[in-house]
């Protein structure tokens, strides 16, 4: 999911949706936006693209006010309904509070059911919704005491904006799986949140730095501060997100995605160097490794797939059917480039091997000789409970095919993935023994650095 949020500033809801745009790529299912102009709370929300959400004007004038904050839905816990979508919001004795959460917890549906024991009406099946009740219930008296009394009780990874009347709060797990960058507006001297640095960029707003893992921000009217409830601990920022996830003009962790996605390329093709005449990107996921890997191996880098822009990703549809009508609807074959040639294919991860099977059914059909598959991730063996919908174990192609038996499946004359050295060579360590604890990386490796509370008890949220 991506999440926004805008403190002191005129057009604060305008900002956030254009936030929310330039961070699209993070949920495509729904977006909402919550605003607060000193009296009351407005909200809306909506499934869709933030552009089909909010593409009425007279919907942004229903959210007045200097402050909101928004988010944009990719589902990994709870069903494609409207009272999913986020910011939740809820009233308050003490005002009213509006919450945006990307991440996934891992022991909500545990904390669900003893809330719903002690009688807690829950609204939506997101996870997020643990967060309000937990609030609600606690015993402190003030906003900020309860909502450390909350993320003392969570577990998982979640990167986290709130609104009340009187504070924006930015929060991120003592792991830091999730980004959450915090930007200055410099026209109102107001304060932004944004999930991405693109975020920031598309409103002209200035980079000030990360939020730290375990780090709650307040904004208010004294300005902003720091509180730190949890002890220090190594981070694991999500290494996926350099891969694939975050968009290639984000800043991460003071890491710029796109270099270290050519950097992949490069280690890649010093890994898995392979005769061929041209070297084609998976659009769009696959074109930063793909230049690395043309610039490194020095084979021509073309565009030999087209991609219909006017389509979601695929892998974010929710059924089997529609992502298999999404990929012929999403990619076609630049017969110019290929016919004839041995193509070097580059993209940036294998899941079900579904989408990888057609683009290289495709390759084939408009006359390359030979095609050679190289991957910018190890192989994916095990799901996400973090945040990213990766499907169960069983689906994964690389959980159940060896290298060769995965080769055969996708129909390629050659197959190989980054290596775990490569990967963390590209992110600028020596190598994994170097990155190691620094990253999850657990779909990757079975290394789950959070503790899968519902999963172990058994418990489905
Ligand atoms: P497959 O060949 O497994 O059907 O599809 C792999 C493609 O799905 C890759 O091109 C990758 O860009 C795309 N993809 C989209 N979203 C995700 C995601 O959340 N996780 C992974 N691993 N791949 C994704
Ligand atoms: Fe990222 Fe994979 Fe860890 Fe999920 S399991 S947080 S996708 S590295
Ligand atoms: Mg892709």
């Amino acid at each position: 999911c991506g999440v926004v949020g805008i403190w002191g500033a005129d057009d604060a809801a305008a900002m956030v949706a254009l936030g929310l745009h330039a961070l699209q790529h993070r949920g495509q299912e729904a977006a909402g936006i919550v605003s607060h102009d000193t009296e009351r709370f407005y909200q809306h929300k909506g499934l869709g693209l933030v552009g089909e959400v909010f593409h009425d004007p007279r919907v942004m004038a229903t959210l007045p006010g200097q402050s909101a904050i928004g988010h944009n839905r990719y589902a990994t816990t709870g069903a494609t309904l409207l009272r999913n979508v986020q910011p939740l919001y809820a009233d308050f004795e003490f005002g009213g509070l509006a919450v945006a959460h990307n991440g996934n917890l891992t022991n909500a549906g545990t904390l669900r059911q003893a809330l719903v024991r002690r009688g807690c009406l829950f609204q939506s099946t997101t996870d997020t919704e643990v967060f309000v009740h937990l609030i609600a219930i606690s015993l402190y008296t003030n906003v900020m005491d309860r909502l450390i009394d909350a993320v003392k009780q969570v577990k998982g990874a979640y990167s986290l904006i709130a609104l009340t009347p009187e504070m924006m709060v930015g929060l991120r797990d003592p792991l830091g799986v999730r980004p959450l960058i915090l930007g200055r507006l410099p026209s109102s001297g107001g304060w932004m949140l944004a999930s991405e640095t693109c975020g920031l960029d598309i409103v002209g707003a200035e980079y000030v730095r990360d939020i730290e893992p375990g780090e709650i921000v307040v904004i208010d009217r004294d300005g902003i501060r720091s509180i730190k409830p949890f002890a220090e601990t190594q981070s694991r920022f999500c290494v996926f997100e350099y891969i694939y996830f975050a968009r290639p003009d984000s800043v991460l962790e003071s890491q710029p995605v796109y270099s270290a996605r050519k950097q992949i390329g490069v280690e890649l093709a010093r890994e898995s160097a392979v005769d061929a005449d041209v070297v084609v990107p998976v659009p769009d996921s696959g074109v930063p490794s793909a230049m690395g890997f043309a610039v490194e191996s020095g084979i021509p880098f073309e565009m030999g797939i087209i991609r219909n822009h006017y389509v979601g990703r695929t892998f974010i549809e929710p059924t089997d059917q529609i992502r298999n009508l999404g990929v012929r609807m999403k990619h076609s074959a630049n017969r110019t480039v290929l016919a004839g040639r041995r193509v070097v294919l580059v993209d940036d991860s294998i899941v079900r091997g579904t989408t990888s099977r057609k683009i290289v059914d495709m390759v084939r059909a408009a006359g390359a000789t030979e095609v050679h598959m190289r991957i910018s991730s190890p192989p994916t063996k095990h799901p996400c409970f973090y945040g990213i919908d990766t499907p169960e174990e069983s689906k994964l192609l690389a959980a159940t095919h060896d290298m060769a038996a995965m080769a055969e499946v996708i129909g390629v004359d050659s197959l190989a993935f980054i290596s775990f050295d490569g990967l963390y060579r590209a992110l600028g360590y020596e190598g994994r023994g170097a990155a190691r604890g620094r990253y999850c990386d657990a779909c990757f490796t079975g290394d789950y650095p959070i503790e899968l509370v519902d999963k172990e008890g058994h418990l489905v949220a």
